[in-house]
């Protein structure tokens, strides 16, 4: 008879463990206590760390140049107890030989990124994906003589076509901002592999690793926003990049010359909300499921956007390479005669009662917007159908409220439109 009063940890790391014990656990290697036997990973709130005697510090310093594993850090920006204990468990969440954590999402795309392109290379995104990221690559990585060719999500061939002599990177986003869009991993890792010298990056924030996991399917890197649903509180920002070992040390060396750190406390805040990963996307998952079938009936939406729905033009891989869909749904309010789409779109959102108006997802709270208004405010209609970002679109990040209350403000609300 098994005692549910006590966890039953597996004896060695070599025994498979579920999503929610790992969110819980990190690998489970033994049951190696932290600095005066706490329970929960400590706060180690420190700039750098000493040295015993010179022989201390030129045993660390041959080990490191031999690179041989140490079990102790030297300076604030090469590493921090705290943080290491985080990117075990996200390495551990996510099938990866290794995690670095950055202080915010757009932190890790960017040092990913300039870590691994040289000036005159070529990088190739995918057009539905987070503005910032397509920003710093047709700007930016423009300025340092870096080549980039913008292709259709979804659009393969165009993919296939793209690739160059000197392509070293294919980035793209799955699901998508704010379309979900997914990216059949298999057959872009089918295109690009034969290419030896290209890697590929998926930011992964809309799916979490307790629904896919992209390095499983041959993919290089995977990114998270760990301010969305990885910490999950709406409290910190942070980032991570995950994959294999030899890639992540290189990665590690660039940090500590770029030097974008996460701090040991929301280090220790990320850990927590971790704790409860599997939990909340599950929850998210199911609700977000619900909200979706239910306003794909209503006759005051035009259309909804959620890779758990048939009517999703990913529908078929979303099932296929998915254990989920996520928590978050987009759908066009139907046009209102005499008004302009812009504003029934803004009337139903405030209309709603239960979630905030705020940028963001991922976290407990329910959050709305309107894209239209919240990240493209400073283009005109015009211009942001160009972009394929219509005026009458409703971005619901839903958080863990019970669904029968979202369900009925959801209804209240249309019925105001
Ligand atoms: C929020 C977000 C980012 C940027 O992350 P920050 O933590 O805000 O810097 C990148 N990609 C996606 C998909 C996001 O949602």
């Amino acid at each position: 008879m098994l005692d549910l009063t006590r966890t039953y940890l597996p004896e060695t790391a070599a025994l498979p463990t579920g999503p929610s014990t790992r969110a819980v656990h990190g690998p489970v290697d033994g049951r190696a206590p932290h600095a005066h036997h706490a329970l929960i990973t400590p706060i180690v709130q420190t700039a750098t760390y000493t040295f015993r005697d010179t022989a201390d510090l030129r045993q660390f310093m041959e080990a490191k140049l031999w690179g041989q594993a140490t079990d102790r850090e030297e300076y604030g920006r090469y590493g921090n107890p705290t943080v290491r204990a985080v990117e075990k468990r996200i390495a551990a969440l996510e099938n990866g030989g290794g995690a670095l954590i950055f202080p915010s999402g757009m932190t890790a795309v960017t040092n990913v990124i300039l870590a691994i392109l040289p000036t005159g290379s070529h990088v190739i995104y995918t057009d539905d994906c987070y503005r910032k990221t397509r920003q710093f690559c047709n700007t930016t990585l423009r300025r340092l003589g870096i080549e980039t060719t913008q292709v259709a999500m979804g659009d393969y061939d165009a993919l296939e076509q793209a690739i160059r002599p000197h392509t070293r990177l294919v980035i793209s986003e799955s699901p998508t901002n704010p379309y979900l869009r997914v990216v059949d991993l298999e057959r872009l890792v089918s295109i690009v592999k034969p290419h030896r010298r290209i890697k590929t990056i998926i930011d992964a924030t809309f799916a979490t690793p307790i629904n896919q996991n992209p390095l499983d399917f041959g993919v290089d890197l995977v990114i998270h926003s760990a301010t969305k649903y990885l910490s999950g509180h709406n409290d910190i920002l942070a980032g991570v990049v995950v994959g294999e070992a030899g890639l992540l040390h290189a990665l590690r060396q660039s940090q500590g010359v770029m030097g974008g750190i996460l701090d040991p406390h929301a280090a220790y805040l990320l850990e927590r909300g971790l704790k409860t990963l599997a939990l909340r996307v599950r929850q998210q998952n199911q609700t977000a499921q619900a909200v979706a079938e239910f306003l794909e009936t209503h006759p005051k939406v035009a259309r909804v956007w959620y890779p758990g729905l048939p009517s999703h033009p990913d529908y078929e891989t979303a099932v296929h390479q998915m254990r989920g869909f996520g928590g978050v749904v987009s759908f066009e309010i139907a046009p209102v005669p005499g008004e302009e789409p812009l504003h029934s779109a803004s009337r139903f959102i405030d209309a709603m009662t239960i979630p905030l108006i705020a940028p963001s997802l991922g976290g407990v709270e329910s959050l709305i917007e309107q894209p239209a208004l919240m990240s493209f405010y400073e283009l005109s209609t015009e211009e942001r159908l160009t972009i394929g970002i219509k005026d009458n679109l409703v971005r619901f990040a839903i958080g863990i409220e019970d669904a029968a209350d979202i369900l009925a403000d959801l209804a209240q609300a249309l019925a105001q439109v």
